[in-house]
């Protein structure tokens, strides 16, 4: 059993991304800006801003941060997007999810200029992976491709299950691997719970990947012998013998099917340090776009 180190394999890219954005710094006098928009105060999601902040500045990246109030009006919220949309120092936006339940997710989506959609939500993105055109893809997705491709995990012809179907981790993901690109090429088959026989379908897995946000539900009966399994869950359980009170689990019961596994990603130290080398790289992506 090998276990996949999410955490290695990203500070590698985020190291190779390191020199290109220094390199294109110097030939073009500008350095990739990536915009986030934070609305209200919840804790989770200060702190994945928090870490996107981080990862821009460990590559030599520009971040700013919108912080606006839970109360604001959609109408508002979608003027500072287009602020941001015209804004020529800015290469990327996200718009930090989840939102208060006043505004429409979607609205909001497709106000983004597609350009600088580096999530890759917008149904412009979105359509144009579907047809193989190139398009930023979403980020939780291609950073399991590139942990894949890195940890020498062939995809290619392999059947693959995604259980979960959410428009930001399991639809795009079952998209991506069955389509003709390096390291893809999979036979999919993608699970939600509607799925009947869901331990059955997993078990005729060669990679198993699991987004459903159900903690620890995947265990032994789920996952054939010899399978990859790539866990994109991500729970907090209180445990008093940490600092911080809790400590972090995935959708996979880690110690019981990791013994089966040839190849398995732990949490943390999977995915979750992926996602936002992907949110990097597809930024990265914005500025050279914008070069041409
Ligand atoms: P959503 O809640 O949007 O979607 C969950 C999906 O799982 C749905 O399609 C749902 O089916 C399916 N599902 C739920 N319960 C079952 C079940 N019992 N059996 C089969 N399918 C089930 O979740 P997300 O995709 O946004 O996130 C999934 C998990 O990944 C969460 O724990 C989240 O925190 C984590 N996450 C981690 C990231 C990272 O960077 N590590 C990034 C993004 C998410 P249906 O459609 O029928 O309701």
């Amino acid at each position: 059993m090998q276990i996949i180190d999410g955490k290695q394999i990203a500070a590698n890219i985020k190291s190779e991304i390191a020199t290109e954005v220094e390199k294109l710094r110097s030939e073009h006098g500008h350095t990739p800006h990536l915009a986030a928009i934070l609305v209200g105060e919840d804790p989770a999601s200060q702190t994945y801003v928090a870490n996107k902040e981080k990862a821009c500045a460990e590559v030599g990246m520009v971040s700013s941060v919108y912080k606006l109030p839970a109360t604001i009006s959609q109408e508002e919220l979608i003027k500072t997007i287009q602020f941001i949309n015209t804004d020529d120092e800015i290469d990327g936006m996200i718009v930090q999810l989840p939102l208060p339940k006043h505004i429409v997710v979607n609205d909001v989506i497709e106000s983004i200029s597609p350009l600088k959609d580096v999530d890759g939500f917008h149904p412009v993105n979105i359509g144009k992976m579907v047809i193989g055109e190139p398009s930023f893809l979403p980020a939780t997705p291609m950073g399991i491709m590139l942990l894949l491709e890195r940890s020498g995990v062939v995809v290619s012809g392999k059947h693959c299950v995604v259980v979960g179907r959410s428009n930001i981790v399991g639809t795009p993901m079952s998209i991506i691997l069955s389509r003709n690109l390096k390291n893809a090429n999979a036979t999919v088959t993608l699970c939600h719970s509607k799925t009947q026989n869901l331990p059955q379908i997993c078990a005729m897995a060669d990679i198993l990947i699991v987004a459903i946000g159900k903690c620890e539900m995947i265990d032994k009966q789920y996952v054939r012998e010899g399978a990859t399994v790539i866990d994109v869950g991500m729970h907090r359980v209180p445990d008093a013998s940490k600092k911080s009170g809790f400590a972090l689990r995935g959708d996979v019961k880690f110690d019981e099917v990791s013994p089966l596994c040839e190849f398995i990603t732990p949490v943390p130290g999977g995915v979750g340090p992926m996602t936002i080398t992907g949110l990097i790289m597809n930024t990265l992506k914005a500025y050279k776009a914008k070069l041409k």
